[in-house]
C-alpha cells in the first residue's frame, strides 16, 4: 500500500476536529480526517436530544465559516438565566441569581442548538471541501514520530505521512495515550441524563439551573415549544431512572421540572452520559497536539466543554496557517509550544471553575448553602459582577483569536 502524504493528519471527526479540518482546508492545508464512526451512521445519527448551549465566540467561529447562517433557523436564542438552589426543584431557596440580556449588553446570554442540526452542516462542509480527505469507518492504531514528521497507521493497514498529527477522538483519548500524554483524572460518580421535551407553554426565551444536593437539572430554551434537559445525578441513580419506561420517566421527569413549562411530552429518548474530569497534562508533544475533549473532557455545569474546544480550534489554526505562511515548520516545537501557551490558562481555569461549582452545589452542607445564598445575593445585586462573569462565559476575554473577533486568519 502507498503511503499518503499530507499536511496535517487530524484523529476524530467530532465537531472539534472537523472545525479544525475545515479552518485548516480552506487556508490551503491538505487534511486528512481519520474518524471511526461510517459515513453512513454520521449522517443519520439518531435524533438523541443532545444540545449544546453555544457561546457569543463560538458563535463568532462558526458565522466566519458560513456555518451559522445555514443552521440560524434552528438557534434559540436565550435572554434570560435563572439560578436557584434547593432541596428540589419545587421548593427553591428565596436567594437566585438571574441574568437579563438587556442587563449586560442587549444580545443573546448564549444561543441553543441541538447537536443533529449543528453535526450535519458541519458534515456537509468537510465533504464538500476538496482539501480534506474525509477517512470515515477507520480506526488510527499507531502513530509514531519518523524524519519530517509523523506516520499514522489505520486499522487497513493505511499510513499516513503528515508534517503534524491532531488528537481530537475525546475522553479518553487514545492517541494522547500512544504519544504519552498522561492525564489528571477525577471521576464524579455523576452522569448526566440528556433530551427534549414539547411543552405547553412557551419558555420565552428562558432557561433555569437549579443547583440540588443531588447534582444540577437545567432546562434550556429549543425552538418551538420544546426544551432540552440536563439532569446530572449519581450514577447508579441515573442508570435506573434511564432504564425506566417512557411513562414513568415522564412522571420522574415532571417532578423535576416542577410545572417550569407546563404539561411535558417526551420529544426524543433520553441519553445518558457518565460525567469526569481528566485534563492532559500536556497539550503538545513531538510533532503532536491535542485539542477538545481529548485534551479536557469538563463538567457539563456551565455548558462550556464545546466551546473551551473552539477556543482550542480557533488558536491553533491561527498558529498553523501563520507558521505555513511565514515558512515555518507547522510541526516545529516552537510552533506546537505556541498553542500550548496559549490554551494552558484558560483551560485550567474554566476546569477548575466548573470542578468547584460543582463540588460546592452539589451538597448539603448546612455552611455552604448560607455561603451560596449569600453569593447569589451578593452577585445579584452588583451588573458590574454580573457583566465581567456574562464576559468570562462568552468566550471573548483574554487574548482573543482572529476567528473569535470574527476576522479572518
Ligand atoms: C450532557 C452533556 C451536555 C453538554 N452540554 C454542553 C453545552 O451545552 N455546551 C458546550 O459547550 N459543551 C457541552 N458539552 C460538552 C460537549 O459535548 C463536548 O465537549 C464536545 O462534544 C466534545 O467534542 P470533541 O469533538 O472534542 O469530542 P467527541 O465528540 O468525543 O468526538 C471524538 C471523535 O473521535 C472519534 N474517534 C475516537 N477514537 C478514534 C480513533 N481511534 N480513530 C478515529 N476516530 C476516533 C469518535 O468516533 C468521535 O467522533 C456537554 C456534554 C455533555 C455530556
Amino acid at each position: 500500500m502507498t503511503q499518503e502524504k499530507t499536511n496535517v493528519t487530524i484523529i476524530g471527526g467530532g465537531i472539534v476536529g472537523s472545525l479544525l479540518a475545515l479552518i485548516l482546508g480552506s487556508n490551503g492545508l491538505k487534511v486528512v480526517l481519520v474518524e471511526r464512526d461510517s459515513l453512513e451512521n454520521l449522517n443519520s445519527r439518531s435524533y438523541d436530544g443532545r444540545s449544546y448551549a453555544i457561546n457569543a465566540g463560538s458563535q463568532r467561529l462558526l458565522a466566519a465559516l458560513d456555518i451559522w447562517g445555514k443552521i440560524v433557523k434552528d438557534v434559540q436564542i436565550v435572554s434570560e438565566v435563572f439560578l436557584q438552589q434547593g432541596v428540589d426543584t419545587s421548593h427553591p431557596q428565596p436567594f437566585e441569581l438571574n441574568f437579563f440580556d438587556h442587563e449586560i449588553a442587549n444580545s443573546p446570554i448564549f444561543y441553543m442548538v441541538e447537536d443533529r442540526f449543528l453535526r450535519r452542516v458541519i458534515l456537509s462542509e468537510v465533504t464538500n471541501c476538496i482539501n480534506i480527505n474525509h477517512l470515515t469507518k477507520r480506526i488510527v492504531k499507531r502513530q509514531k514520530t519518523v524524519d519530517g514528521g509523523i506516520e499514522i497507521t489505520l486499522n487497513d493497514g493505511q499510513s499516513i505521512k503528515a508534517e503534524v498529527a491532531i488528537g481530537a477522538d475525546g475522553f479518553p483519548s487514545e492517541s494522547a495515550g500512544r504519544a504519552k500524554i498522561k492525564n489528571f483524572s477525577q471521576n464524579y460518580n455523576q452522569s448526566s441524563i440528556t433530551g427534549v421535551v414539547r411543552h405547553i407553554n412557551s419558555h420565552n426565551n428562558q432557561a433555569f439551573q437549579y443547583f440540588l444536593p443531588t447534582g444540577p437539572f437545567a432546562i434550556l430554551p429549543l425552538t418551538g415549544n420544546r426544551s432540552c434537559y440536563v439532569w446530572t445525578i449519581d450514577t447508579n441513580e441515573a442508570k435506573r431512572i434511564k432504564a425506566l419506561d417512557d411513562m414513568s420517566f415522564l412522571e420522574r421527569l415532571m417532578k423535576v421540572f416542577d410545572n417550569r413549562r407546563g404539561k411535558i411530552e417526551l420529544d426524543t429518548p433520553s441519553s445518558i452520559f457518565p460525567i469526569s474530569l481528566a485534563l492532559a497534562d500536556n497539550l503538545v508533544k513531538e510533532k503532536f497536539a491535542l485539542i477538545g475533549d481529548s485534551a479536557h473532557n469538563i463538567h457539563p455545569i456551565a455548558g462550556q466543554g464545546l466551546n473551551l474546544g473552539i477556543r482550542d480550534v480557533a488558536c491553533l489554526s491561527e498558529i498553523l496557517i501563520s507558521a505555513r505562511r511565514c515558512g515555518e515548520d507547522i510541526g516545529g516545537a516552537n510552533v506546537l509550544r505556541r498553542y500550548s501557551k496559549w490554551r494552558t490558562s484558560d483551560i485550567l481555569t474554566t476546569a477548575l471553575f466548573t470542578d468547584i461549582t460543582n463540588k460546592i452545589f452539589s451538597n448539603e452542607d448546612a455552611f455552604l448553602k448560607i455561603v451560596r445564598g449569600i453569593s447569589f445575593d451578593f452577585i445579584g445585586k452588583s451588573t458590574i459582577l454580573k457583566k465581567i462573569l456574562m464576559k468570562e462565559a462568552s468566550g471573548l476575554t483574554g487574548d482573543v483569536p482572529r476567528l473569535l473577533q470574527g476576522k479572518n486568519i
